[in-house]
């Protein structure tokens, strides 16, 4: 597995070979797409920009990542940075943008990447030889300049403890329904303890 020779095996964020995170990437997201490159590349450029070489590893409690797209990409994320939803440390934000936000930690800073709107146009200009737009656009993620697929801004994410990996408080029980909740997340109505379902926010209806 390990070893694999890339193009964009970039800096020493990269613990694995490029090779090795698209096999991973594949067999999580169930195909290999462009989407799987980009967000390979997206991440690995995060981590980089914060200086965090082991993420999986020595760095693991280090990491948050909020994810804006519910598409291809997105699975590609976690294969890198080992951010995931039930270790509290991947957040999904639904902005239907190809961007995420790397949080450190341990050093109190975060960075968010995201894609450029240019980068097909840029797949379309160093391969107009490869007519499969997919094929086209995945040659080119592994080829192109970090600096030409994305941009980045410093950012501050301002959020509470009970957001983020290891937070332990008290579990309630909704006053309405029974239920169980965890991580603070009831709602206090007219005195009462309401999980957020009961509190207005329900995404289903009840039959
Ligand atoms: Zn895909
Ligand atoms: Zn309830």
């Amino acid at each position: 597995m390990a070893g694999g020779v890339s193009t964009v095996c970039v800096a020493s964020a990269v613990v694995k070979s490029f090779e090795e995170y698209e096999f991973l990437a594949e067999q999580a997201h169930g195909h290999m797409c462009a989407g799987q490159i980009l967000g390979l590349r997206l991440a690995i450029y995060g981590l980089k920009l914060l200086g965090i070489e082991d993420p999986t590893g020595r760095d693991r409690k280090r990491l948050v990542t909020f994810v804006e797209i519910d598409r291809c990409a997105t699975d590609a994320i976690p294969i890198v940075t080992g951010c995931r939803l039930g270790k509290r440390a991947l957040k999904f934000r639904d902005f239907g943008k190809v961007a995420a936000t790397f949080c450190d930690l341990q050093e109190d800073r975060a960075v968010r990447v995201v894609a450029r709107e240019t980068s097909k146009q840029r797949a379309l200009e160093l391969h107009p030889e490869i007519t499969n737009k997919n094929q086209q656009q995945m040659l080119a993620y592994r080829e192109l300049a970090d600096s030409e697929l994305f941009s980045e801004q410093w950012v501050r994410v301002a959020l509470g403890a009970e957001e983020f990996p290891g937070y332990k408080g008290e579990r309630r029980v909704c006053e309405e329904c029974g239920e169980g909740i965890n991580f603070k997340r009831e709602v206090i109505r007219e005195g009462r303890v309401l999980c957020k379902a009961c509190a207005g926010e329900r995404y289903y209806t009840l039959l």
